[in-house]
């Protein structure tokens, strides 16, 4: 039975619910309203055992290494 994360637009709270595939919906626990399904826990659990891979590469600024003090040579 998958795991469901929602999000209830009233209050803006955020829970998992356990339920059968056929589950159309459920409630907010803290404001009893309709709460929209947000995310399956599959794509919780790869976001939070891989997140530093989603930091992209970023270039050193600044320190003078390269293209700004002219000395490397790479044209800029
Ligand atoms: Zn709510």
């Amino acid at each position: 039975m998958p795991l469901y994360e929602y999000f209830c637009p009233t209050c803006e709270h955020r829970f998992d619910k356990l339920q059968p595939m056929s589950a159309t919906g459920a409630d907010c626990p803290n404001c009893e309203q309709p709460a929209r399904r947000a995310l399956s826990v599959f794509a919780s659990i790869t976001r939070g055992g891989s997140g530093e891979m989603d930091f992209s590469p970023m270039p050193p600024m600044g320190g003078g290494g390269c293209c700004g003090a002219g000395g490397c040579g790479c044209g800029h």
